[in-house]
């Protein structure tokens, strides 16, 4: 019992000394100083630096070798740093490269799938956005725990898979992407599709599933962003992903599809955009400020720049929401130009990368670097 107290003890004094080490070196980089914006070789990559440089920013991209001739075509992004592995982005190299040129990172998608979150809060460069809250985004139980203190309503859960009967979703913990995911109706339905993925190695029990009754509508994700420094929130856009197999399932008439033993992913392959109705759109607001409310309260500082509600709306225009991501998603890609909410917003072509990269700019420029970086 001692011995966990200490543990716990020694954690939290870490913890925190990390934290006041962040608050120093984000004071020291000074108003007039440049500063770079670098982010991982991968998800949102292209768009978060792109909208860095449209801010003025120097760009550093950390990318795994086998990336590097894509990202080279890129004029925008200044400089590559070059790694075998993500894993050294933790390593001192990258670390005084970070350090040497002044940089913060943006967390996206790819960061939150390779590395825990305690190596996120380890970090010791600053991050941009709340990194206290990865560990909300990574573990199913804390993130129901937010959503439902943001009152959403959420697609019911089941906890024993003897108990499942009616339609649901088999996920894997963690940002997957869709991949693995599988639909089952009974308890056998859910064993068979648990054994292959047992097989495959991807799980190690069937502890390692979650399942979710399926909601039957319109899968839509909801992009937006707070601002802590005027506390505000912007709805900037919404979109479909474009999943397979579950997307081109449609594409083969019934007969066939009874003919073949097919098992669908939801692995994500793109993103398709979504204007919604706009009598949603209050509905949208009420639910994006709930969440920044529940965050503050639960995760203080809360929430900070990107992040997306993810679920359904059914034939009655309700939605609920099965997932968040606290972070920037891959769907904003799609309104590198804008989108129509940012268009009644801004007056020029404001994505979600370069959103936050104005974020910084104006925090830079008032001062405020330490109420949008931890
Ligand atoms: P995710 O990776 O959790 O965002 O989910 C991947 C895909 O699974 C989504 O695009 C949806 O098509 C589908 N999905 C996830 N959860 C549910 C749910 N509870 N009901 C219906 N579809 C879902």
């Amino acid at each position: 019992m001692l011995l966990v107290i200490y543990l716990y003890w020694t954690r939290s004094i870490l913890i925190t000394l990390k934290r006041i080490q962040i608050t120093v070196l984000v004071d020291k980089m000074s108003q007039d100083e440049p500063m770079t914006i670098a982010t991982l070789g991968s998800h949102s990559a292209l768009q978060i630096l792109k909208g860095a440089k449209d801010e003025g920013f120097g760009t550093l991209l950390i990318c795994e070798e086998n990336r590097h001739s894509l990202y080279k075509r890129f004029r925008f992004i200044d400089e590559i740093l070059t790694i075998s592995h993500y894993d050294e982005l933790l390593d001192s190299r990258c670390k005084q490269r970070l350090d040497n040129t002044k940089s913060i990172i943006i967390p996206h998608g790819t960061m939150i799938a390779y590395f825990t979150y305690r190596d996120i809060e380890n970090i010791s460069v600053p991050i941009f956005g709340n990194r206290k809250i990865f560990q909300w985004e990574s573990d199913r139980n804390l993130k129901q725990k937010l959503m439902n203190a943001s009152q959403l309503i959420t697609p019911k859960l089941i906890q024993r898979k003897e108990d499942i009967d009616k339609l649901c979703i088999v996920k894997l913990h963690g940002a997957a992407g869709g991949r693995g995911y599988f639909l089952a109706w009974n308890k056998e339905s859910f064993e068979e599709n648990a054994t292959s993925l047992l097989n495959q190695r991807r799980i190690r029990s069937e502890d390692d599933l979650f399942i979710q009754e399926y909601v039957i509508g319109v899968p839509t994700y909801l992009q937006f962003f707070y601002s802590p420094l005027n506390r505000q929130i912007e709805f900037l856009g919404a979109d479909i992903r474009y999943e397979s197999d579950i997307d081109s399932i449609g594409r083969i008439p019934a007969k066939q599809q009874l003919s073949i033993s097919l098992q669908p992913s939801y692995n994500v392959i793109g993103n398709l955009p979504l204007v919604l109705r706009e009598s949603l759109l209050e509905g949208v607001y009420v639910m994006g400020e709930r969440f920044v409310k529940a965050s503050e309260e639960l995760v203080p500082p809360g929430m900070i720049g990107p992040f997306c509600l993810e679920g359904v709306y059914d034939k009655e225009g309700i939605f609920t929401t099965f997932e968040f991501s606290a972070r920037i998603v891959a769907g904003t890609n799609l309104y590198i130009n804008g989108s129509p909410y940012s268009e009644l917003i801004y007056d020029e072509p404001m994505s979600m990368g370069r959103r936050i990269a104005h974020e910084i700019r104006i925090a830079k420029e008032k001062g405020f670097l330490n109420q949008v970086f931890t």
